[in-house]
């Protein structure tokens, strides 16, 4: 292993610059030469990049977004795209590539392994939807950003009395209505994962209304439903002023927190050592304390496990 490639894929995260730092400058330290790939697998294809030195990732580690942009690439989801793309790794000798991103991300990972190339996933994305890793880059920066909103929210709701829907982002997942649910005091949460009728939402709004409570906050999954109907529904059938609010790109933006820059330094490094090693088709992931590897196709047959404890948790809390 002399060349390797780094790029970032898929929807953007805030910690994406953390693990590109990592893995240039571990490389380099490993005498390794890293050559950075612009606009995903677009990039790869176009052979759109630049050798990167230790300047390059220097003044990055707080910066939300991701220095070597990203895309979703149309044309390497085909055979020809991807040939395409092989065909740039070998004339440029490039030998390994880690790919930063989502499971879209990580499916293109494993067809460049297909193809000889060893690759390894870092994870991320702000939603948390991947069932192998307790955690991925940006998750805990995005669920920062909510319960900030939430706090904003909640001081013109207790002014006005209303009751207020909070749509977040997460895909089919919950996790970022959950964990910001949870650290923002909501009064409901709504998920994918759980069941949760209207009629369950609107006796809480009128039980806290009932004893005096001035404000309702409502958390929303965007996999979940839909805000603008969901507050009209509440307001037919309580009679309670709902407002909605959809937090949208907000969520993906953003200095990253010390927990994801953290984790993006830890898994950065990891998957360069995992490439020195010789490994491929690997993601890298975290489990308690410990940053972990796994094939990726074991990976991505896992499912993601709804932490339903602490969403039950959330319901007594909120009583
Ligand atoms: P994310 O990585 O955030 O889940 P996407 O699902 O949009 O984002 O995937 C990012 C990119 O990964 C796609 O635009 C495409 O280029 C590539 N990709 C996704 N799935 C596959 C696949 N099955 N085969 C090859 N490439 C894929």
């Amino acid at each position: 292993m002399k060349k390797i490639a780094v790029l970032t894929s898929g929807g953007d995260a805030p910690g994406m610059n953390a693990a590109i730092r990592a893995v240039v400058r571990n490389g380099i330290y490993n005498n390794l030469e890293v050559v950075g790939i612009k606009k995903g697998y677009d990039g790869l294809i176009n052979a759109n990049m630049e050798e990167m030195n230790l300047s390059s990732v220097a003044d990055i580690i707080h910066r939300g977004g991701t220095i070597l942009r990203t895309a979703r690439s149309e044309e390497f989801r085909t055979e020809e795209g991807r040939k395409k793309a092989l065909n740039v790794m070998k004339v440029l000798g490039i030998d390994g590539i880690i790919v930063i991103g989502g499971d879209g991300s990580f499916r293109g990972a494993k067809e460049l392994n297909t193809m000889g190339i060893p690759a390894i996933g870092v994870p991320g994305t702000i939603d948390n939807d991947l069932g192998y890793t307790d955690y991925t880059i940006g998750f805990d920066t995005s669920i920062n950003t909510v319960i900030d909103a939430i706090s904003k929210i909640r001081d013109t709701s207790t002014s006005h009395g209303r009751a207020n829907i909070i749509e977040v982002m997460g895909r089919d997942c919950g996790d970022i209505a959950l964990h910001a649910g949870l650290a923002g005091g909501a009064e409901s949460i709504i998920v994918p994962e759980a069941e949760i009728n209207v009629d369950q939402v609107c006796n809480k709004l009128l039980k806290g209304r009932n004893r005096g409570k001035l404000h309702s906050i409502i958390i929303l999954a965007e996999g979940a439903g839909n805000a603008i109907d969901m507050s009209n529904q509440i307001k037919e059938r309580t009679g309670i002023e709902t407002r909605a609010t959809i937090l949208g790109y907000i969520q993906r933006g953003g200095s990253p927190t010390a927990f994801d820059r953290i984790l993006a330094s830890k898994m950065g490094a990891k998957a360069v050592n995992l490439l020195i090693n010789g490994a491929k088709n690997r993601v890298v992931g975290a489990k308690g304390k410990n940053i972990i590897d796994m094939d990726i196709d074991e990976a991505l047959n896992i499912k993601n496990d709804f932490d339903m404890e602490s969403y039950e948790l959330a319901k007594i809390l909120s009583i």
